[in-house]
């Protein structure tokens, strides 16, 4: 197999973000990915639960609104000719980690594919609220993450994406993932969630 090297993406170790303009979206953090009894799970997720509470605690002190996606699918979704049945509605695997279950006031967005605005109210929420800046963590980084900051920055959202608060199945998917958010769609990369200064 011909292996090739990710090209270099830059990584910041701080970022300050006006807390009234900024939105955390939490991708897809759900039993059938984080567990290792789900159905289609991401070793390295388990990794991230600890940075994103984090972020979510310092986000909540802040008063940071926060966004969770959950993929959704129901009977017979074409995806699973693609990955298997997965987070079908109802199940156990379709429901948000109990580390990060959404408090209060948390807005939940039902997703049917990867991109986290496609066929969803996202955007309309966001712009509700004068979100300009968008914190993604969660999980697949070359999936779902990715699309979700693509379909983001496509709509000029300012994206920023900590490292520890993403993963993929293997280096090569993350690395990728990155270099594209930084590259492409001129998104932030910031080395850890404790770098993220909400102000
Ligand atoms: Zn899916």
């Amino acid at each position: 197999m011909k292996s090739v090297l990710v090209p270099q993406y830059r990584v910041v170790d701080t970022v300050r973000l006006p807390a009234g303009k900024t939105a955390i979206i939490v991708v897809d953090m759900q039993n059938d990915f984080v567990k290792p009894q789900g159905k289609l799970h991401v070793p390295t997720a388990k990794e991230t639960i600890e940075p994103i509470r984090r972020l979510l605690e310092k986000a909540r002190e802040k008063g940071v609104r926060i966004f969770y996606t959950k993929d959704t699918h129901y009977d017979d979704d074409p995806e699973y000719d693609i990955w298997g049945e997965h987070v079908k509605k109802g199940t156990w695997g379709w429901e948000i980690i109990d580390e990060l279950k959404p408090r209060e006031g948390d807005i939940v967005v039902e997703k049917t594919r990867y991109d986290g605005f496609y066929g969803t109210p996202l955007d309309d929420l966001l712009r509700v609220y004068k979100i300009e800046y968008l914190v993604i963590v969660g999980t697949v980084a070359n999936i779902c993450v990715l699309h979700t900051a693509a379909s983001a920055a496509l709509r000029w959202y300012k994206v920023i994406v900590p490292m520890d608060g993403i993963s993929a199945l293997n280096e090569f998917d993350y690395h990728a993932s990155l270099r594209q958010i930084d590259f492409l769609y001129k998104g932030i990369i910031v080395e850890s969630v404790d770098g993220i200064i909400f102000e």
